[in-house]
C-alpha cells in the first residue's frame, strides 16, 4: 500500500496511512500551480462497517500551502439493522480541504505529514464518513418486523394485535402464583 513507514500519530493511536501523496514538487511552485491527482481507491473498516472510496482530486498551490479539490464516490457495506442481512449504500461527497505549511497553520488547520505528504486517502474516507448512513438498512428495503411477534410484517398488520402475548402469558401465570407456584415450563 504504502511505503512510508511514519505513521501519523492522532489522539486515537497509531494510525496506516491509506494514500500518500508528496506535495513537495507543487509547494516549490508559486501560488496558482495546479497539479492533477490520479484516480485512486481506498477502503477503510471502522465499527463493523466499511467504507470504500474512488477519489478524483486535484492539487491546487495556495499562498499557505496546498487546497486539495474534487469528489469521492464509495459504498458503506455492513449489516442491515433491521435484518442483519449484508447491506450496503452509495456514498458521494465534495472534497475542499487546505493543508498548511506548518509556520501558515493556526489551530485546527490540516498539516503536512512527514515530507510534506498528504493523505488523501484518509481525506476521501473522512468526506464519506460525513454522509454515510447512521442506520443501515436494506435497499430496497426489507420487511419491516413487527414489534409483537417479530414476523414480516408492520406491527399495525399484526394478526395478534388484540392480544399482547406478553400479557397474556402473565395472565395464565397470576392465579396459579398465589395457589400453587410453579414454574412456566
Ligand atoms: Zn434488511
Ligand atoms: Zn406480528
Amino acid at each position: 500500500m504504502s511505503h512510508s513507514n511514519e505513521a501519523p500519530f492522532t489522539s486515537e493511536g497509531v494510525i496506516e496511512p491509506l494514500h500518500l501523496i508528496d506535495c513537495s514538487p507543487l509547494l516549490s511552485q508559486s501560488s496558482g500551480a495546479s497539479a492533477p491527482i490520479p484516480h485512486f481507491s481506498v477502503a477503510s473498516d471502522s465499527g463493523g462497517e466499511r467504507i470504500s472510496a474512488q477519489a478524483q482530486l486535484r492539487a491546487d498551490r495556495t499562498n499557505r500551502g496546498v487546497r486539495i479539490v474534487g469528489s469521492a464516490t464509495g459504498v458503506q457495506e455492513g449489516l442491515c439493522a433491521r435484518c442483519l442481512a449484508p447491506a450496503r449504500a452509495n456514498l458521494q461527497a465534495t472534497l475542499d480541504e487546505e493543508i498548511a505549511e506548518e509556520r501558515f497553520a493556526t489551530g485546527e488547520t490540516e498539516r503536512f505529514g512527514p515530507g510534506n505528504s498528504v493523505d488523501l486517502g484518509r481525506l476521501a474516507i473522512e468526506g464519506l464518513d460525513l454522509v454515510r448512513q447512521l442506520v443501515l438498512h436494506c435497499d430496497p428495503p426489507c420487511p419491516e418486523r413487527c414489534e409483537r411477534c417479530g414476523a414480516a410484517h408492520p406491527v399495525a398488520d399484526c394478526p395478534q394485535h388484540e392480544v399482547d402475548p406478553r400479557l397474556a402469558v402473565l395472565g395464565q401465570l397470576l392465579p396459579h402464583v398465589e395457589g400453587e407456584p410453579k414454574r412456566e415450563g
